[in-house]
Protein backbone atom coordinates (compact mmCIF):
# COMPACT_ATOMS: atom_id res chain seq x y z
CA UNK A 1 0.00 0.00 0.00
CA UNK A 2 1.10 3.55 -0.55
CA UNK A 3 1.00 6.23 2.18
CA UNK A 4 1.82 9.98 1.63
CA UNK A 5 1.50 12.42 4.60
CA UNK A 6 1.10 16.22 3.44
CA UNK A 7 3.75 17.31 5.83
CA UNK A 8 2.39 21.17 4.94
CA UNK A 9 -0.63 19.96 6.75
CA UNK A 10 1.01 17.54 9.72
CA UNK A 11 1.24 19.30 13.10
CA UNK A 12 2.60 16.70 15.17
CA UNK A 13 -0.25 15.56 17.18
CA UNK A 14 0.96 12.39 17.13
CA UNK A 15 -2.52 9.92 16.80
CA UNK A 16 -0.94 8.49 13.58
CA UNK A 17 1.97 7.46 15.58
CA UNK A 18 -0.41 5.68 18.53
CA UNK A 19 -2.32 4.12 16.26
CA UNK A 20 0.02 2.35 13.85
CA UNK A 21 3.44 2.83 15.40
CA UNK A 22 5.15 0.75 13.06
CA UNK A 23 3.99 3.18 9.95
CA UNK A 24 4.15 6.44 12.02
CA UNK A 25 7.05 7.81 13.90
CA UNK A 26 7.71 10.74 15.96
CA UNK A 27 11.23 12.04 15.72
CA UNK A 28 11.37 14.83 18.01
CA UNK A 29 8.46 16.56 19.06
CA UNK A 30 7.10 17.66 16.42
CA UNK A 31 8.84 15.90 13.22
CA UNK A 32 6.19 13.04 11.97
CA UNK A 33 8.67 9.88 9.90
CA UNK A 34 6.68 7.06 8.19
CA UNK A 35 7.06 4.57 6.09
CA UNK A 36 5.55 5.60 2.39
CA UNK A 37 4.89 1.89 1.59
CA UNK A 38 3.94 -0.16 4.82
CA UNK A 39 3.39 -4.02 4.59
CA UNK A 40 -0.52 -4.61 3.89
CA UNK A 41 -0.75 -6.54 6.77
CA UNK A 42 -0.82 -3.08 8.46
CA UNK A 43 -3.18 -1.59 6.19
CA UNK A 44 -6.07 -1.85 9.23
CA UNK A 45 -3.77 0.04 11.17
CA UNK A 46 -3.53 2.49 8.52
CA UNK A 47 -6.73 3.13 8.22
CA UNK A 48 -7.43 4.02 11.18
CA UNK A 49 -4.65 6.55 12.15
CA UNK A 50 -5.35 8.39 8.29
CA UNK A 51 -9.16 8.46 9.81
CA UNK A 52 -7.89 9.50 13.30
CA UNK A 53 -5.86 12.27 12.06
CA UNK A 54 -7.70 15.67 12.89
CA UNK A 55 -5.92 17.34 9.99
CA UNK A 56 -6.26 14.86 6.93
CA UNK A 57 -2.92 15.12 6.35
CA UNK A 58 -2.67 11.43 5.45
CA UNK A 59 -3.12 9.87 2.29
CA UNK A 60 -3.66 6.49 1.55
CA UNK A 61 -3.91 4.50 -1.79
CA UNK A 62 -4.30 7.60 -3.59
CA UNK A 63 -1.42 7.93 -5.86
CA UNK A 64 -1.53 3.60 -7.32
CA UNK A 65 -0.54 4.51 -11.34
CA UNK A 66 -0.09 8.02 -11.50
CA UNK A 67 2.71 10.85 -10.32
CA UNK A 68 0.45 13.46 -8.41
CA UNK A 69 1.43 16.18 -7.05
CA UNK A 70 1.51 15.86 -2.98
CA UNK A 71 -1.52 17.23 -2.11
CA UNK A 72 -3.94 17.65 -5.05
CA UNK A 73 -7.03 15.32 -4.73
CA UNK A 74 -9.15 15.52 -7.74
CA UNK A 75 -12.63 15.83 -7.04
S1 LIG B 1 -2.04 12.43 13.11
FE1 LIG B 1 -1.89 13.81 11.35
S2 LIG B 1 -1.20 15.75 12.21
FE2 LIG B 1 -0.79 14.17 13.71
S3 LIG B 1 1.33 13.54 13.37
FE3 LIG B 1 0.00 12.16 12.22
S4 LIG B 1 -0.13 13.08 10.17
FE4 LIG B 1 0.61 14.65 11.56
Amino acid sequence: MRVVVDLSRCQGYAQCAFLAPDAFRMHGEEALMYSSNPDDAQRHQVLRAAAACPLQAILVDQLEGRDAPVGTSPS
